[in-house]
């Protein structure tokens, strides 16, 4: 029996390790921290349960390729209930207020009562919505394995996408906003990615959630992991955690083991890096590794920016079921390492009264931060220690008064703030300048994914999240499938995904 090895236990090495197993190959993972999970991670903070991961995930309609990855891997399926909210968004501004509900025909409705001058740009607006309704995301085949036949079908299938995605992807949401002449409409559209994504990225996430297909699993991101974790051990995985991967050694044309930071080595007859790229090609390999695809993204930075955020955990002593899952609102100005926000995003966990003890409710703010603002959070971190801690809590007291000035109903009911900066995300995942999500995708470079194979390595294959741009949990699952298909294939014997 062949024996892989996967370096990183995020939810790509967790799917390529679950798919290795049902194979026939043995497996193991080598986890740098004390748990796998990655980026899709919780934990427990005074009787709460902070949920650091998931806000919708993409495959929760059946009728969809990555519903049947899910299902393969145990995150979704007939006995595990999702929670599919009404409004994908609710926004309060000087007054008015929108949502951007499942239902397209009451969006419509409710936009053009709100504003109906801007009826030509809402009407287009929505029926683009329509139409990226029937995205379905290819998840079962890399594409090189798809017969003539399933290509034909698939470009039909996109066919409709196809005619107006090409125009869309070149059109960033900035730009966009600018067809709507009311502020509100102007700020739904830039309230929930960073303004330099294109607008098909936008308008996919609407599609997908009006689809049926961003619902959110019940149990959240704990949920996910776990039942990956316990299906890669039911199927006779081993996980080593503890283990931070420090360098690959070199056989003839390649990889002949791997070195851990304690000073031990594994062997196997393949190697998967499921670990941040940005580790894999500035720690793991030799430098001349690094190939066409990477180096582009990792320098083109107008083209292929990345992006984080500043996230504060409030617990309170009140109930929040009268806010939606997810509200964006004005406020006040307030700083953040030297960048004014005016605004504020928050997620609402009451559909998960488990994360909370019994009559509180925990919520989230998400501030967006950029490559800059992790350099400023990196510099605290590293030079100042002290002012780091001071700044995350003055920046999350700032956000606290914001947010009782708008919602009296909580002032004085906080009872427990919890902080992550752009900087936790890299030092505990390793994320490329604390970037959790993948490249952006602009208006200034075409979608492309990598296929995970490094020129004069005949054994190593990449997954994760940064091969497919946006990234999120369905990419990396999926790199972490077509990885063992593209695996199976050189070895030629079947796939098997159980
Ligand atoms: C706040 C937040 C909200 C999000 N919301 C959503 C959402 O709503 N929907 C969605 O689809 N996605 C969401 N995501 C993104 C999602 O979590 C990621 O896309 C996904 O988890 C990435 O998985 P991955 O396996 O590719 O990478 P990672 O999760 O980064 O996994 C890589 C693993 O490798 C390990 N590792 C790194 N270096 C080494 C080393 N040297 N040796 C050994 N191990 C190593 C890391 O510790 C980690 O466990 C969110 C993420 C965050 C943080």
């Amino acid at each position: 029996m062949k024996k892989i090895a996967i370096i990183g236990g995020g939810v790509a090495g967790l799917s390529a390790g679950i798919y290795a197993l049902k194979s026939g190959f043995a497996c193991d993972i080598y986890e740098q921290h004390i748990f796998a999970g990655g980026q899709c991670t919780s934990w427990k903070r005074k009787g709460y349960h902070i949920d650091n991961c998931v806000h919708w995930l993409t495959g929760t309609n059946p009728a969809t390729q990555m519903h049947q990855v899910w299902k393969e891997l145990h995150v979704l399926g007939d006995d595990i209930p999702v929670i599919q909210n009404e409004s994908f968004l609710h926004l309060e501004s000087e007054g008015e207020s929108l949502d951007l509900w499942q239902d397209t025909h009451r969006l419509r409705q409710d936009l053009l009562q709100l504003s109906p001058v801007d009826a030509d740009a809402i009407n287009e607006f929505v029926d683009q919505i329509e139409v990226y309704k029937g995205m379905d995301m290819p998840a079962l085949k890399p594409v090189e394995q798809l017969s003539i036949k399933e290509f034909w079908q698939l470009l039909k299938k996109l066919r409709p996408i196809g005619k107006i995605h090409g125009k869309l992807s070149r059109i960033s949401l900035q730009q966009y906003a600018k067809r709507f002449k009311h502020p509100l409409l102007q700020k739904m559209i830039l309230a929930y990615m960073p303004h330099t994504y294109n607008v098909s990225s936008w308008l996919f996430v609407l599609g997908t959630f009006c689809s049926g297909n961003g619902a959110l699993p019940k149990g959240g991101s704990e949920g996910i992991t776990h039942r990956m974790i316990d299906q890669f051990l039911a199927l006779g995985g081993t996980i080593h955690t503890r283990k931070k991967a420090v360098a690959f050694t070199y056989g003839k044309k390649c990889i002949s083991g791997v070195t851990f930071s304690d000073g031990t080595t594994a062997t196997a007859d393949y190697y998967i890096a499921a670990c941040d790229t940005a580790v894999t090609f500035k720690q793991l390999l030799h430098p001349k590794y690094i190939d066409k695809f990477f180096k582009e993204h990792y320098s083109n930075k107008q083209a292929h920016p990345v992006y984080s955020s500043f996230n504060t955990y409030l617990a309170v002593d009140a109930d929040t079921s009268f806010l939606g899952d997810t509200t964006w609102f004005d406020c006040y100005p307030y700083w953040a390492v030297g960048r004014v926000q005016k605004n504020i995003l928050l997620k609402n966990f009451a559909s998960e009264p488990g994360f909370s003890p019994a009559g509180k409710n925990l919520l989230q703010t998400l501030l967006v931060q950029y490559e800059d603002d992790f350099e400023r959070w990196e510099d605290l971190y590293l030079r100042y220690p002290e002012k780091y801690k001071e700044e995350k809590a003055r920046l999350a007291q700032q956000i606290v008064e914001r947010l009782e000035t708008q919602f009296p109903v909580f002032k004085g009911k906080i009872e427990v703030i919890e902080t992550v900066s752009p900087y936790s995300f890299y030092r505990f995942c390793g994320a490329y300048k604390g970037s959790y999500m993948s490249f952006i995708l602009t208006p200034y470079a075409p979608k492309k994914s990598h296929k995970g194979r490094i020129k004069g390595l005949s054994n190593l294959y990449l997954s994760g999240q940064w091969l497919q741009p946006p990234g999120g949990l369905p990419n990396a699952a999926v790199t972490g499938r077509f990885t063992i298909q593209r695996l199976c294939k050189s070895e030629g014997i079947p796939f098997n995904q159980g």
